[in-house]
């Protein structure tokens, strides 16, 4: 499980971290413990962390980013962790959403320990803490046997050097303007759950590990209903990609038969114009006799008209020769009675000179002349 422990400075988030640590055997990752560890080697980071600290101020983002990212990335933090003391601003808090997301590793529980400003400072102000076993006590309601001295291991107490009065007004102030925005932000995602922190600490874990419980069980229904998500996710994905396949084979047939259709149509045509070629070359072989047939036949009536005329012409010829030699008899036949009216007219005239010879005789010599 993945949990960040949110609480003001005192509220005891420190104290329900340790009982977790030990309930569910989750390492704690608490920023102000590694950066007091830090202030305490002497280190370059600790140097810069301790003047921050020691004014009851945030370090920066960037030191505790980087140690946040080395100490989530380590194998002991693989099977889950408890966060105290960060994020304790907004950015911190998305900074660890980006990482834990691209760890494929994202946050349970975000758990506020609320606790009332007055409560704070007594408890602050009253604070002990062993320096051999972390063990806590306050002077005011829990306080050692032996003052001073640890009842657990019997190691040297320590009064936080930010445990001032005025270290704690400024840590109370940047609680209430960084850190609680933190809560509103986890209580936007619906990742927030709140128990209040005062009380016997017994009493309090109680509460915090009924909350634990209660989001592990989700965390059990919810992989369960990641496995039957998952599962069905995996049933819509080979039905969609049977779909898909069925689709592609369809269009891929219906694309064959298209290309069948087409080719059919192709073929008909093809086969209707090599039969409108055959038909229009049967018309025009047809037309081309037929009207050879019309020019024989033109000819055969040209000629027959010509032998008809020839013919005609001929007859007409003959009966023309015919009629000429027919009307010579006729003329003969006709002239034959002018002859006789002439030899009348000659007997006549013979007759008529001898009645009157020099008349006779003076027509001849006319004649002659
Ligand atoms: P804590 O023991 O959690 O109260 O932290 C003690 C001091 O360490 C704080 O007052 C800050 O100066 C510093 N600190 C701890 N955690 C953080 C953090 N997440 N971001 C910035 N400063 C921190």
């Amino acid at each position: 499980m993945r949990i960040v422990l949110l609480g003001a400075p005192g509220s005891g988030k420190g104290t329900q971290a340790k009982l977790l640590v030990e309930k569910y055997k989750l390492p704690q990752i608490s920023t102000g413990d590694m950066l007091r560890d830090a202030v305490a080697e002497g280190s370059p980071l600790g140097r810069q962390a301790k003047i921050a600290m020691d004014a009851g101020q945030l370090v920066s983002d960037e030191i505790v980013l980087g140690i946040i990212q080395e100490r989530v990335t380590r194998p002991d933090a693989r099977k889950g962790f408890i966060l105290d003391g960060f994020p304790r601003n907004l950015q911190q808090a998305e900074a660890l959403d980006q990482l834990l997301t691209s760890l494929g590793r994202p946050l349970n529980l975000s758990l506020l320990v609320a606790v009332d400003v007055d409560a704070l400072i007594q408890r602050l102000v009253g604070r002990r803490t062993c320096l051999s076993c972390g063990q806590m006590y306050n002077i005011y309601y829990a306080p050692p046997h032996i003052e001073g001295r640890c009842d657990e291991c019997g190691g040297r107490l320590r009064h936080r050097g930010d445990d001032n009065e005025e270290t704690i007004g400024n840590r109370l102030r940047v609680f209430e303007t960084h850190t609680l925005p933190v809560a509103e932000y986890y209580k936007e995602k619906g990742e927030l759950r709140t128990v209040q922190g005062v009380g016997e600490i017994t009493d309090i874990f109680k509460a915090v590990t009924k909350v634990v419980e209660d989001v592990k069980a989700n965390i059990k229904n919810e992989t369960r209903t990641d496995a039957i998500r998952a599962a069905f996710a995996k049933h819509r994905a080979s039905k969609a990609e049977k779909a898909a396949a069925a689709k592609k084979d369809a269009a891929k047939k219906k694309l064959a038969a298209k290309k069948t259709v087409k080719k059919k149509v192709v073929k008909k045509k093809a086969v209707k114009k090599k039969a409108a070629g055959k038909k229009q070359t049967v018309k025009k072989v047809a037309a081309k006799k037929a009207t050879a047939k019309k020019a024989v036949k033109k000819q055969a009536v040209k000629k027959k008209v010509v032998k008809v005329v020839k013919k005609a012409v001929k007859k007409k010829a003959a009966s023309k020769v015919v009629a000429k030699k027919k009307p010579v008899k006729k003329v003969a036949a006709k002239k034959a009675p002018a002859k006789k009216v002439a030899k009348k007219k000659v007997v006549k005239k013979k007759v008529a000179a001898k009645k009157k010879p020099v008349a006779k005789k003076k027509k001849a010599t006319r004649k002659k002349r």
